[in-house]
């Protein structure tokens, strides 16, 4: 079976940032390298989740059942959704338009409606953390009927946990985010690697992990980053 999807959640943001990076994620991901802080960064987020999903003692997770096939991902995933009553998913896969996420803890209710939770190990809740909901929402809302909240979980500076719930603005994007995965998919299916110089983007909001390749084969400068569509 090919694949059912082109991006994920990861990589769209990725393409928020650089189409340069977000192109070698798809298609020379070995390239990437990741420095110190940010492994630990990757560690203490993974920690912090796990803390906040322990707040479900009833929750199953997908990731364990579905492994590393990521294509399983959004069936196994409607088919636990299937069963009545309350049901609690860790690593939810959902996919709407060629578009994988895999949602940290998503709560159906006994009434049928849904609940989402994506974890974030920072006390302020950064525009990346709401482009990282907004994406997941677009796809989800494709997936599932009566999504009460949709939520960005993050720390209060210490170790306990603030819930914001940003359902309403991530409905305003809809249209946007429509626009800018159909250019993103664009650019992928041409294959061909973007012409882009390393600068002040690079580094906002996050390390790029290919910068040594970027700074290594000093390609021409064509354009800036699609940041916008
Ligand atoms: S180093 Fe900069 S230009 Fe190169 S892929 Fe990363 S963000 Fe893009």
């Amino acid at each position: 079976m090919s694949k059912q999807y082109i991006l994920t959640k990861s990589k769209y943001i990725r393409g928020l940032q650089c189409v340069k990076a977000m192109y070698f994620d798809v298609f020379n991901s070995r390239l990437a390298h990741y420095d110190p802080e940010t492994l630990a960064r990757f560690r203490q987020g993974r920690e912090f989740e796990a803390s906040y999903k322990a707040t479900y003692p009833n929750g199953i997770a997908v990731d364990a059942l579905a492994g590393k096939f990521m294509d399983r991902y959004p069936q196994k995933t409607a088919d636990l959704l299937a069963a009545p009553g309350e049901v609690v998913l860790f690593e939810a896969g959902f996919l709407y338009n060629e578009v994988l996420v895999l949602a940290d803890v998503v709560r159906k209710n006994d009434d049928g409606t849904f609940d989402i939770f994506e974890v974030k190990n920072n006390s302020q809740l950064k525009d990346v953390f709401r482009n990282d909901a907004a994406i997941q929402h677009y796809v989800i809302s494709h997936c599932v009927n009566a999504i009460n909240s949709f939520n960005i979980v993050h720390n209060d500076g210490d170790e306990g946990f603030v819930v914001e719930d940003i359902l309403a603005e991530c409905r305003q994007q809809m249209s946007e985010i429509d626009t800018r995965v159909e250019s993103f998919k664009a650019l992928l299916r041409q294959k061909t690697e973007p012409a882009l110089s390393p600068g002040a983007h690079c580094d906002t909001p996050y390390p790029c992990p290919y910068r040594w390749y970027c700074e290594k084969n000093n390609t021409p400068f064509a354009s800036q980053p699609v940041t916008e569509v």
